[in-house]
């Protein structure tokens, strides 16, 4: 099977699965797990953090952080297919009380000036702007990255707003690997950050919370109070610094795959358009010729599995158990549907 459905399919490795059998583990949530406790010093001291905290979810690390940086009846400025808002049940409405302040913007970005316009005065009428929320790579973008320097200027308009910034870097190291910039140079400019342990870097569970060492301890309580706190966690955790350790570096393979996926994709004719692939997504639209649910359909008659993205919309996913071979699978499938 060759499944682009999602980088969360990878299964653990051989070497990985070693690392967690051997893992020294005690009970996290009386904060004795040495391996947990390993990962988020492991964490922070490479996003230049001053802490960081394990929890089960991506989605629970940005909940958690959405929990702290607002009050019920707040507002967050995020984009309108941002992760946080447009794939996590809800959550910023059923858990923390607060509302949305939707941006558009191309490719899932979103930017300073748009920011600033959208804060609200105060004026007891409307909702109390707390939070800008920015995601990169950008999932329903097609794993889009921000200019560093749209980033320096979005943190820029919150400073000077007083408005708290979190990063859902879900996928923060499949940009990194592309522009050679540093994790640290990113963090610096969030009050948090979350980024995902179980996406390209291939652990089974797990996504990290960083941020002060205040925030953080404010972050363990909120996680404990959304059901997060986790006993024996090393077993998860080892699996973690593992991933830190070999899988970092090799993420570029996938942006590589990515990026030829791409460029067949955009020379067969039954292809629509394809947005520009910047890291390990391709999201491409289908011409009238063909259905995404055929598309798929004859797909699966290869092994081959991935989703769809909304009418003539599909998504491919390239990850750590996608190998050259299958890469030479797909293309030649790729090519036979449009015969
Ligand atoms: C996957 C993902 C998350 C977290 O998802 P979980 O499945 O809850 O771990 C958060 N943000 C983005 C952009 C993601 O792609």
């Amino acid at each position: 099977m060759i499944d682009l459905r999602s980088d969360t399919v990878t299964r653990p490795s051989k070497e990985m699965l070693e690392a967690m059998f051997s893992a020294q583990v005690g009970d996290d949530v009386f904060g004795d797990d040495p391996t947990v406790n390993a990962l988020e010093e492991k964490a922070a001291g490479m996003l230049g953090k001053e802490a960081a905290l394990f929890c089960p979810s991506g989605t629970m690390t940005n909940q958690v952080a959405i929990n702290i940086h607002t009050r019920p009846g707040d507002e967050v400025i995020c984009h309108k297919y941002a992760h946080i808002y447009y794939y996590e049940g809800g959550a910023i409405m059923r858990n923390s009380g607060v509302s949305v302040c939707l941006l558009e913007g191309d490719r899932g970005l979103i930017k300073a000036a748009d920011i600033e316009s959208h804060i609200n005065p105060d004026d007891i009428h409307r909702p109390v702007t707390s939070l800008v929320e920015v995601e990169n790579s950008m999932n329903k973008g097609g794993g889009s990255c921000y200019e560093y320097q749209s980033l320096v200027e979005i943190a820029r308009v919150c400073n000077n707003h007083q408005l708290k910034c979190h990063l859902d870097g879900a996928r923060l190291f499949n940009v990194l690997v592309e522009t050679g910039e540093s994790p640290k140079e990113y963090a610096k400019l969030f009050d948090s950050v979350s980024i995902c342990l179980s996406k390209g870097l291939g652990a089974p569970i797990g996504s990290l919370l960083l941020g002060s060492k205040a925030f953080v301890k404010r972050a363990r309580r909120v996680r404990k109070a959304f059901g997060g706190a986790m006993r024996q966690a090393g077993y998860l955790a080892a699996a973690g610094i593992y991933a830190l350790d070999h899988n970092i570096q090799r993420l570029k393979q996938d942006n590589d795959r990515a990026r030829c996926l791409g460029k067949l994709l955009s020379s067969l004719p039954y292809i629509e358009n394809v947005l520009p692939v910047e890291t390990n997504i391709v999201i491409f639209n289908l011409t009238n010729k063909i259905t995404e649910k055929d598309f798929l359909g004859k797909l699966k008659d290869h092994d081959i599995h991935a989703l769809p993205l909304g009418p003539q919309s599909v998504r491919f996913v390239t990850h750590l158990d996608f190998t050259d071979e299958m890469l030479a699978n797909v293309e030649k499938a790729l090519k036979k549907i449009g015969k």
